[in-house]
């Protein structure tokens, strides 16, 4: 099964993983490159939701 999961960042941007962890994982870099912010993980699995 392949279902996959996603986060939307508040700025429009969709970040994709194959689980909770990878999407968590893109989330974090996403959020420090783009934003300069460091998110926790709990806050990054509470924003996840499966596709
Ligand atoms: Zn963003």
């Amino acid at each position: 099964m392949m279902s996959g999961h996603t986060i939307e960042c508040p700025c429009g941007t969709v970040l994709r993983g194959i689980d909770e962890d990878a999407v968590v994982a893109e989330a974090q870099s996403h959020a420090r490159s783009v934003h300069d912010m460091d998110l926790s993980d709990e806050q990054a699995r509470s924003m996840t939701h499966p596709n």
